[in-house]
């Protein structure tokens, strides 16, 4: 495949070849997203603009759970289900954790083995990198890319360690926590919070001596879930117990998640809940935009650093110093 980088990417071939679904432009349209290149964001920018109109009809599930719950195993069962129903589905994967361990869980070759190799299915990690709009933006923006290029369904995995659940929730329709039997919430590392987020909790590796643990974690997951106010979608989370291994709760995963859509679309919620999702990436974009123009500001940038060593000793009170900063951008904005 060709690099993008090594030369000018040919807008008008992505444009044509996207709503075609070829897998491969779709890469390296994808490719281009994720460029930090300025002339690249524009590019970016006016491939998904006119790209639009195809894109909003699918529906997006995010899926969550530490390392080694079973969630490329899980996707590698419901992706296959999935695709034995004539379903073209997306798979973004995401690692917070990438940049620190080089890829803990894309660097693993084996994993959706078969998935991968599903002419139906396209799989894609997602890049990391803590530039302009982070995971969340580049993960949006390819979202939009798959839908137009004709992915029904698009998952969303992450990796369940606390920082990313909330902004993959901000671009979900549906977001599924994946859970082991027996091992204690604290062990798991999920957060009450993080709970309060699902749509649904699938408890994983239900089979053999594990058969009997799995239905006493249902039945504890639907407690602790009973216990929370009702989400604002008007759905009662539900948990499911599954075994990729044996195939069991595949089917009755993906039959949840379109009672949740024929729900939530009769309710208005869904349309609601999206028209949401992109009023926060508005907000969430402006912000970023303007702490990239603090930053880029050398004169700016050096107060901020003497703000910061003010703040440690307790100098300045954080308020004080945040509003000065702005104050002075602005007035060197307006003799610009
Ligand atoms: P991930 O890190 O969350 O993506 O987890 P993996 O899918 O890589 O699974 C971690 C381990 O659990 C692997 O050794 C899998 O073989 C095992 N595993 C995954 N799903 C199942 C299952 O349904 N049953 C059993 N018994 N083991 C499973």
């Amino acid at each position: 495949m060709k690099n993008i980088h090594s030369k000018r990417p040919d807008l008008p071939l992505f444009k044509s070849e996207i709503p075609k679904g070829n897998h491969v432009i779709l890469a390296q349209a994808i490719t281009l997203v994720e460029s930090v290149s300025p002339g690249d964001i524009i590019l970016a920018n006016q491939l998904i603009e006119t790209l639009l109109p195809l894109t909003g009809r699918s529906v997006r599930i995010g899926i969550t759970g530490v390392p080694g719950v079973g969630k490329s195993t899980f996707i590698e069962a419901f992706g296959k289900h999935l695709t034995s129903l004539s379903k073209k589905i997306a798979v973004l994967a995401i690692d917070p954790s990438s940049t620190k361990t080089k890829g803990s869980i894309l660097g693993d070759k084996t994993r959706m083995e078969e998935l991968s190799k599903d002419a139906f299915a396209f799989i894609r990690p997602t890049a990391t990198r803590t530039a302009l709009g982070g995971v969340a933006d580049r993960t949006r923006e390819t979202i939009l890319l798959c839908e137009a290029a004709g992915f029904e369904i698009i998952i969303v995995e992450t990796v369940g360690v606390g920082q990313s659940e909330t902004s993959v929730r901000n671009l979900v329709d549906f977001f599924l926590l994946l859970m082991l039997s027996g091992a204690g919430d604290e062990l798991q590392g999920i957060k009450k919070g993080i709970m309060e987020m699902a749509d649904a909790i699938l408890i994983t590796k239900a089979d053999g001596d594990n058969t009997k643990k799995a239905s006493q974690a249902k039945a504890d997951f639907e407690y602790a879930l009973h216990l929370f106010s009702e989400s604002d979608s008007g759905w009662k989370p539900k948990v499911i117990t599954a075994s990729a291994l044996e195939k069991k709760g595949i089917t009755e995963t993906w039959s949840l998640i379109e009672q949740y859509v024929t729900f939530t679309k009769a309710n208005g919620y869904f349309e609601k809940h999206r028209t949401q999702q992109n009023l926060v990436w508005f907000h969430e974009h402006m912000q970023q935009l303007l702490q990239q123009k603090l930053n880029q500001d050398t004169e700016i940038n050096s107060k901020i650093n003497a703000f910061e060593k003010e703040i440690t000793r307790k100098k300045i009170l954080p308020s004080r110093a945040a509003k000065q900063i702005i104050q002075d951008f602005l007035k060197k904005e307006s003799s610009r």
